[in-house]
């Protein structure tokens, strides 16, 4: 084991123990080197209700300090520290220059710079600063502030002349864009947050990125699935922490507490009806930026793990409350997200920066309410969904000292390294994202969110929990009534309490003629294919079909991100297609690949072997001209993608609420059509879609042209457990909330700091299930209320079970159990007929569950997935979509579960050659179950592979006291397969094929 300062090793940190014997030293170390301020820290503990905010964020910032060369030595980091404190203290002159010099001084005397010679004003400069300079910001500001010190009169006035050219001249702004020195905060402009132009397409008018786009804005060249922003440089982070005037010494930090209303005390509400309630983590901001600006890298991250312990799901392209309620209301509000990302990704570029993570969000000084995780409770609570509310949730409990079994539907990944080995250097737990595993962990931050994001930030979260010894996770896990595990599973394991972060993944769906027609789908189900089954990937084999032109009906994040990934995606998808094609095509021959399509899958192809020339010849000019391949010209002239919103896109929810990302997406060439409401999806001769018919504004209509329409016009909370458990009240649209009695309570509706944390929903004598996240009616609507939600609601659950005490079973124990309950293994694979394969699993918790009629989800792992390697084509990844699965029969003893799969495709063929034991994702039982009539006779009618979903419905009727009467029709002699299920579900059956000379009777009536 490595060892660390002090003679601890990564072992001790990992313990209870270690960490209060570190928390030990800490305090004797503070006693000998800070007398007062240790004297401080105790007392808090004593009573940290006792001190007051400012108090509070004083003793922080003092830790903070404190804190630093603690660490250091701990990890052996004090050079890099040291380094990162000199980089800091090295771009103060920057900072003061532009606040004492170029905004104080230079902007206010020469407002209008436009007849200054830049050229000119430089040489002048350069010569007074000496020939071994260049024009650098940082060599301006340090000669600028001596000057200043010496009164050198003269040359400051040439230099007050070139700052304002710099800075208000447009030449000035292009020559330091990206820069910081010359970039004063701009006044807000509400209606003008984007830059846009207006355009006529197919009849409609439409806003776009204007064609020279201004300053700030650039038309990006988006080329797959990379990440798309990397965030701000360190002179940029600091600039942002140096502009925030830490208002937390007047009580004043907006960003964390709201910006309340004098009178009223209420919060106030943005023009567009936003209400200003700041960071809903309550992140202490302020006190953050001040301990970074002040060089302090490890005592800011320390601040932000207080509040925020999860703070790698949050950040820069994610969240933006706290910007939205700063006290610059007027003018660019000061960029947290940004300041707050840097100092992360500061933290991991140093050695051990994950251990140093995974330190702090356990034992953390700073907070002085809970600076140790509390000692085993025995308690066990089970976390139904691994969101961010979920994961959020599942922290906290476990830093209250309960144990926690999280489940989730989706396909979870393994996560493939050892989590319990010190990890030196982040760089080696992460992927580019354009081969990055979709993993699963991360509820929507998974799947809907998009490369704008570094998604690796997912695996960090998860390793956060995974490391811990009374935490489990699994995925695959429908929660529900009649599911693979319902409350009632739930308790007779032995939990003590189910917290509920399901989410709002329902689909709003709107009823139009044409809105099933193929090409139309939910924004949801497209971004969640695109993400989990690695679809745009070029080694994935998973089927995922759009084409052009786009139109996305919509105006949230959701439309935005689906409009810019649908682009990004129709590129990596033709280019997929002509591969894989030319590879058939030397294999077999042309007219071979051919022969099995119809005409319109001929007209398809014909399409994407056309667009993919054009893009494979992009791509040649762009090698050889040395650039940047540019597919917008492309995408646009094949029609591009269209936000189209019903009403204006200042009242769409994505510039309310982020339109910084609206601005993006139009940078990647997509485009916001207002005042549309959609009418009805127009088909071709085929019944694909080819339009979208549209009323406008002024009650005219037009159509546009649109081979993909995706509907993103909203979620709704998951309550879908109200339907299948009738124990479980609503209440609107959410689940009932109750206070500890179980009396009905109405939580503050879509208030992210509700007075009161209303997280009960139902009680079951004396244990209750709680809600979270955007499931919640005070806490949905982004990742980082979902969050703040799990922050104010954990000392809820923990509260009630103090009250009672634990059921017996250790929590080690419970994870055993849910650990043989809820993994699913491959028992056995049978091929049925030439194109039919029975697939048995070993899936205990599955098979007890089903009941005739439901269905499950059958994939393997990506991980784990067989790979080939192919001339021409490179890797191909054996891995599967969820593929929908009858369930033929169960045998709930033994735990197995039999599914029928018809090969039919690339994910479908793979079953065959699934190997014995392999874990894979058995996602269920889901769906409605069949209703089964006594005493009644029932006809059952099955074509080819529909037969299995009837045996289990055929048992049971037949069990039940009916009679069944089975027709079941086959194509050919030889697609008929598992007489005897049959058999058993049928009083009489009726054996039909279309060859001659048909099935010969083999059972008499059984009367
Ligand atoms: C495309 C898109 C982009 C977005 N962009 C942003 C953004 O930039 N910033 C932002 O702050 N917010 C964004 N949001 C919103 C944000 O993602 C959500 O508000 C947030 O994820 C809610 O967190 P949650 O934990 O409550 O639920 P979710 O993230 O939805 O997680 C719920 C989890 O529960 C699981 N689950 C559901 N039912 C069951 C069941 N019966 N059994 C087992 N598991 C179940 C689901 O599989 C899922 O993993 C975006 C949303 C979308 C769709
Ligand atoms: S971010 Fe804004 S509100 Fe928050 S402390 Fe800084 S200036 Fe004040």
């Amino acid at each position: 084991m490595t060892p660390l300062g002090f003679g601890l090793d990564f072992s001790q940190l990992a313990t209870r123990d270690g960490m209060v014997a570190l928390d030990r030293l800490f305090v004797e170390r503070l006693a000998a080197s800070d007398g007062d301020l240790h004297l401080r820290l105790l007392a808090a503990r004593a009573a940290p209700d006792g001190l007051d905010a400012k108090a509070e964020s004083e003793l922080v910032i003092a830790l903070g300090g404190a804190l630093e060369p603690f660490l250091a030595e701990l990890f052996g980091i004090g050079a890099e520290l040291d380094a990162i404190a000199a980089e800091t203290a090295a771009l103060d002159p920057i900072h003061a220059c532009k606040r004492l010099f170029v905004q104080r001084q230079a902007v206010k005397k020469y407002p209008d710079p436009s007849g200054f010679n830049a050229q000119e004003l430089a040489f002048q400069l350069l010569l007074r600063m000496g020939a071994a300079d260049t024009m650098t910001e940082r060599g301006f500001a340090t000669h600028v502030l001596a000057w200043e010190k010496n009164g050198d009169a003269d040359v400051l006035d040439i230099a007050m002349r070139y700052a304002a050219w710099a800075t208000l001249a447009p030449a000035g702004r292009r020559a330091h864009e990206g820069g910081t020195l010359f970039r004063v905060p701009a006044r807000v402009d509400l209606n003008n947050l984007v830059p846009v132009e207006t355009i006529e397409r197919d009849g409609v008018t439409m806003l776009r990125l204007p064609e020279h786009a201004p300053l700030g804005y650039h038309h990006r060249a988006r080329d797959g699935f990379a990440l798309t922003d990397p965030g701000m440089n360190t002179q940029q982070a600091l600039d942002q922490m140096n502009y925030c005037i830490w208002c937390h010494s007047q009580g004043k930090d907006s960003c964390s507490k709201g910006l309340r209303d004098r009178k009223t005390g209420a919060f106030q509400k943005s023009t567009f009806g936003v209400t200003l309630a700041g960071c809903p983590l309550d992140e202490k901001i302020s006190e953050m930026h001040a301990l970074r600006a002040q060089g302090h890298l490890l005592g800011a991250f320390a601040t932000i793990a207080v509040d925020n312990p999860m703070m790698a799901a949050t950040g820069h392209r994610i969240c933006n409350d706290c910007m939205k309620s700063c006290i610059f209301q007027k003018q660019e509000p000061v960029d947290i997200p940004q300041a707050e990302t840097h100092i992360l990704r500061d933290v991991l570029a140093l050695p051990w920066g994950v251990e140093i993570y995974y330190l702090l969000v356990r034992w953390n000084p700073l907070n002085i309410r809970r600076p140790l995780p509390a000692s085993d409770s025995g308690r066990k609570v089970l976390v139904v969904g691994l969101g961010p509310a979920g994961f959020t949730l599942a922290h906290h409990l476990m830093n209250d000292g309960h144990t926690v079994v999280a489940v989730d539907g989706l396909k979870i990944e393994p996560l493939g390294i050892d989590a319990g080995a010190p990890v030196r250097d982040a760089a080696t737990l992460f992927e580019n994202l354009d081969d990055r595993v979709m993993a699963g962990f991360g509820g929507v931050a998974e799947y809907g969110i998009t490369v704008r994001w570094n998604k690796n930030y997912l695996k960090l979260v998860r390793l956060l929990l995974e490391r811990r010894e009374q935490f489990a996770l699994f995925g695959g896990v429908r929660f529900g009534g009649g599911a693979t595990l319902s409350i009632d599973d739930a308790w007779a394991m032995g939990f003590d309490h189910i917290a509920l972060c399901m989410g709002a993944g329902r689909p709003t769906v709107i009823d139009m003629p044409g809105g099933l027609a193929r090409g139309v789908r939910q924004a949801s189900d497209f971004l969640m294919t695109l993400q989990l089954t690695g679809a745009a990937k070029m080694s994935s084999v998973a089927n995922l079909q759009i084409r052009m032109p786009i139109v996305v009906i919509g105006g949230g994040l959701t439309a935005i991100d689906t409009a810019t990934e649908s682009l990004a995606y129709y590129v990596r998808q033709v280019e997929k297609f002509a591969l894989r094609f030319g590879v058939l095509v030397a294999e077999r021959g042309e007219a071979a690949v051919r022969r099995g399509w119809s005409e319109e899958e001929a007209e398809i192809a014909a399409e994407f072997l056309a667009h993919a020339a054009a893009v494979a010849a992009e791509r040649a000019s762009a090698a050889r001209e040395g650039r940047a391949a540019q597919f917008a010209p492309l995408l646009e002239c094949w029609g591009g993608a269209t936000l189209a919103y019903r009403r204006r896109l200042l009242d769409a929810p994505s510039y309310t609420l982020n339109h910084e990302e609206v601005a993006k997406a139009m940078e990647e060439g997509v485009r916001f059509a207002e005042g549309l409401t959609p009418l009805a999806v127009e088909t071709d001769r085929h019944g694909h879609a080819a339009g979208l018919r549209v009323k406008r504004f002024d009650g005219s209509e037009a159509v546009l042209p649109a081979r993909a329409v995706i509907v993103a016009a909203g979620t709704q909370p998951n309550t879908v457990l109200a339907r299948e458990d009738r124990r479980i009240r609503l209440d609107g649209r959410y689940f009932e909330a109750i206070d500890p009695s179980g009396a009905r309570v109405e939580p503050q509706r879509a208030l992210s700091k509700p007075d009161r944390a209303d997280v009960l929903m139902h009680k079951d004598g004396e244990r209750f299930i709680s809600f979270f996240g955007d499931l919640h009616p005070s806490f949905f609507g982004n990742v980082v209320k979902a969050m703040g939600g799990a922050k104010r609601g954990y000392p809820v659950v923990s509260n009630i079970l103090a009250a009672h005490a634990p059921t017996p079973i250790p929590g080690r124990e419970l994870i055993a159990a849910c650990r043989a309950a809820l993994t699913a293994t491959v028992h056995a694979v049978h091929r049925l007929t030439p194109t039919i394969v029975e697939v048995v699993l070993h899936a205990p918790a599955a098979a007890r569950a089903f009941r005739p009629g439901q269905f499950y989800r059958l994939q393997n792992f990506e991980t784990r997935a067989l790979r080939l390697v192919e001339a021409g084509i490179g890797e191909t990844v054996l891995g599967m979509e969820g593929l929908a699965m009858t369930g033929a029969w169960t045998d709930p003893e033994a735990g197995l579960v039999s599914v029928i799969v018809l090969e039919m495709g690339g994910s479908s063929d793979l079953c065959a050659v699934l190997p014995l034991g392999e874990p894979v994702v058995l996602m269920g039982p889901t769906g409605t179950a069949t209703e089964i009539h006594a005493d009644t006779t029932v006809a059952l009618v099955g074509g080819g592979l529909g037969n299995a979903v009837l045996f289990s419905i055929g048992a049971a009727t037949r069990a039940a006291g009916s009679k069944v009467v089975y027709f079941a029709g086959y194509k050919a002699l030889r697609d008929r397969y598992r007489v005897k299920e049959i058999e058993r579900a049928a009083d009489v059956i009726v054996w039909c094929c279309d060859e001659a000379p048909g099935f010969a009777p083999e059972r008499c009536w059984r009367s």
